[in-house]
């Protein structure tokens, strides 16, 4: 039998000339040379039936062929990898003109706004930002700031008490730092301490069992009721507007004598009346007082050499009246679409 291996080459010629992709090369690579059902294979099998002397020509020429085959088929390989890349770049390929993704920004919560900026007046009054601790004892809540034993803010009606012995407690105001600080660093001091306080309270639009407070601490010689008047009308006309006014009336807390819980002029109304400060023209705003002779020798301070004042204001309750906030409890549900507006 005769094979022609010239019209083989040939017609394996015009199979690679239609090659367009990976696809009809693998199917020409197949036709040729797949070792079950290729070409070359096909006439490997028909050596039985070429006559003794033609066999070594024979298989020389079917190498030859599969030689040449293999050859144009490697340099073909390359051509349509890359080709096969283009055209997939093409379907995959990105705008770089469409807008990119929003990636949402974060805003400050209204409290922490509230907060910095009620620390910022202070600190340019010359404070320095002390910190204590949210669990504390009843040592520095109550004890030391001469609460008495039976007083009912040491009730568990009142307080979450987080040991059976009624030794820690969640602080219930920001007070218990003014003790560690002048338990630690003693006088002059002039501090501020914004933290969370808690208190058993059932949650309405105006009570919260968490809240904010900020204390404010001055100790040193001759320190007056007038240095503590003067310091929070400073306060207020930063705070809220220059013409703010305030008053101290007289009230009382364990740990000052004398104690004033302090008004500011209504911020809406001027001083008018209105709905917001029932008709009074005032907004209760802090309590504040004279540091007790009993709380400075709870700490080691002399009360014949050594005067203070301290006040503690609710930075929830500022921040309603600087936002119009008809609910405390917004401040603490998480909620974007409130949260965004600050
Ligand atoms: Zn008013």
């Amino acid at each position: 039998m005769k094979v022609d291996f010239e019209k083989i080459f040939k017609e394996f010629e015009e199979d690679i000339s239609r090659i367009k992709d990976l696809k009809s090369f693998k199917e020409v690579k197949d036709k040729y040379l797949s070792k079950e059902k290729g070409l070359i294979t096909s006439l490997l099998k028909k050596i039985k039936e070429i006559p003794r002397e033609e066999k070594p020509q024979f298989g020389k020429n079917v190498n030859i062929l599969k030689g040449k085959i293999t050859g144009k088929l490697e340099e073909l390989k390359e051509k349509v990898e890359l080709l096969e890349l283009e055209s997939r770049a093409k379907e995959e390929s990105v705008d770089i003109t469409l807008p990119g993704l929003d990636l949402p920004v974060g805003s400050h919560h209204p409290i922490k706004i509230v907060e910095k900026e009620i620390c910022e007046i202070f600190e340019r009054m010359g404070y320095f930002i002390a910190e204590g601790p949210e669990i504390e004892t009843d040592f520095n809540n109550f004890e030391a700031l001469n609460f008495p034993d039976d007083h009912p803010a040491r009730d568990a009606q009142d307080t979450f008490f987080i040991s059976e012995d009624k030794y820690y407690l969640l602080r219930t105001h920001t007070s218990p730092v003014q003790i560690r600080t002048m338990k630690k660093y003693g006088t002059p001091i002039k501090i501020i301490a914004p933290g969370k306080v808690f208190r058993r309270d059932t949650p309405d639009p105006t009570h919260s069992p968490i809240f904010h407070q900020i204390e404010g601490l001055v100790v040193d010689k001759n320190i007056t009721m007038a240095d503590l008047k003067g310091t929070l009308e400073k306060f207020a006309r930063e705070c809220f507007s220059e013409d703010t006014r305030i008053r101290l009336r007289p009230s009382f807390f364990p740990f000052v004598e004398p104690g004033a819980e302090v008004d500011i002029s209504c911020i809406f109304c001027k001083g008018k009346g209105c709905r917001i400060c029932k008709n009074s023209g005032w907004i209760e705003i802090l309590g504040a007082g004279m540091v007790h002779p009993a709380v400075f020798e709870k700490c080691d301070i002399d009360p014949e050499t050594y005067s203070g004042f301290a006040f503690g204001l609710g930075v929830d309750r500022i921040a309603i009246l600087k936002y119009g906030i008809p609910d405390i409890r917004l401040f603490f549900e998480n909620d974007v679409r409130f949260l965004r507006q600050f």
